[in-house]
């Protein structure tokens, strides 16, 4: 069986873990969730970090440090992962769902331009499958009309824009650590900014609304956030790692892109001008295909032991969004409809990666003949 993920954990990791075990350290106490912090200020840029429990926290963290409150519209895509809205009713905002590019597959920064209404206060980008939004479009929109801008970064761990790191691309970018990202603890995630204030509440948050030095003395409503010292000691050896975890990663992007590039019965994701993608998951479209005949090439791999996944379904088509609020996004909707994943992890051969490919386009449909 070739699983679609799985975390490359070794011996440092390990080493770090049984440290953080021994020390008795093993709440969220302890000097791995600072040097977590400081690792990824390190990789990111982002003159702060704050590690917190997973990925959904982290959106919360960061629309409640960046004020959005009941009744604001935040402009999120259409095509990205659940916590990206879930994060945006936790604070009772109204998410405002836009369409993709056709190319990146992320926010479409025209579609965010014409949804801005006097109640919009936050952009939330997402850097789907590894490739970062346009934030050089969308910063100028934020400052053009005074919103925040947030990055849901929870996928492009490594990524860059113009040579600025995923996490010091927007006001606040968020992180998950989950068991299939580019770098894991289990669960856990990351808030990063470039501002001391947001970073103070962040921190505030996290724990329970503390005072910063007042014991048991609670400034406002918090939340047990944290992240624990054991996860946190998995995440350093990781972070420490993420550069060879990235190029191991990369080597599995690059031999699909090698082998299944000129297959004209896929499209890949586009790589926009000045972007270096994280390689988080390899996606294709088969282009022009029903969400039937993807689910059949995913069902005709699985019988071969190759796990792979649909690309995510349309935000607004999950049952508890408010018919109001399920805008038409044609774009995103052919990308999930055509879209499908295949196996990326570090340890992933190219031995699998060929058995992989072959087995794509096996199972594609015959490129209709041209009359
Ligand atoms: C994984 C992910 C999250 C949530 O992370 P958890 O750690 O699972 O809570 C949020 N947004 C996106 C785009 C993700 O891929």
């Amino acid at each position: 069986m070739i699983p679609v993920s799985e975390p490359d954990l070794g011996p440092l990791e390990r080493e770090y873990l049984l440290d953080a075990f021994d020390s008795g350290w093993i709440s969220s106490r302890g000097h791995y969730v600072v040097r977590a912090e400081k690792q990824l200020e390190f990789l990111t840029g982002a003159s702060y970090a704050s590690v917190c429990s997973n990925g959904t926290t982290a959106l919360h963290l960061a629309l409640l440090a960046g004020g959005i409150s009941r009744g604001d519209e935040v402009i999120i895509p259409s095509l990205t992962y659940v916590a990206t809205i879930n994060a945006v009713y936790y604070v009772d905002a109204v998410p405002v769902i836009v369409d993709v590019l056709d190319s990146t597959w992320c926010i479409d920064p025209a579609a965010v331009e014409a949804a801005i209404t006097p109640r919009t206060t936050a952009i939330l980008a997402v850097d789907l499958y590894g490739q970062t939004a346009n934030y050089i479009a969308l910063r100028q929109i934020a400052d053009r009309h005074g919103l925040l801008l947030i990055a849901d970064a929870a996928e492009s761990l490594g990524a860059s824009l113009n040579g600025t790191p995923a996490g010091a691309l927007a006001d606040i970018s968020t992180f998950s650590f989950f068991g299939n990202k580019v770098v894991t603890s289990g669960e856990g995630g990351a808030v990063t900014t470039e501002r001391a204030d947001f970073h103070a509440r962040i921190q505030q948050l996290r724990n329970q609304g503390n005072h910063a030095t007042q014991r048991y003395f609670h400034e406002v409503v918090g939340f047990n956030y944290r992240m624990t010292n054991v996860a946190a000691a998995i995440l350093t050896a990781q972070l420490e790692r993420a550069e060879e975890l990235i190029a191991h990663r990369r080597r599995v992007v690059d031999d699909y892109v090698r082998l299944l590039g000129p297959d004209t019965r896929l499209r890949a994701q586009q790589v926009s001008m000045g972007a270096v993608p994280t390689p988080w998951m390899f996606s294709v479209r088969i282009a022009g295909a029903s969400s039937i005949e993807r689910d059949g090439i995913i069902d005709a791999l699985a019988t071969q032991g190759i796990e792979s996944r649909p690309v995510f379904p349309l935000i607004q088509d999950m049952p508890f969004v408010p018919v109001n609020q399920r805008t038409s996004t044609p774009v995103a909707e052919q990308i999930s409809r055509e879209g499908i994943s295949l196996p990326t992890y570090p340890r992933l051969t190219s031995d699998d990666i060929a058995t992989v490919c072959t087995a794509v386009r096996g199972a594609l449909p015959p490129t209709s003949p041209v009359g």
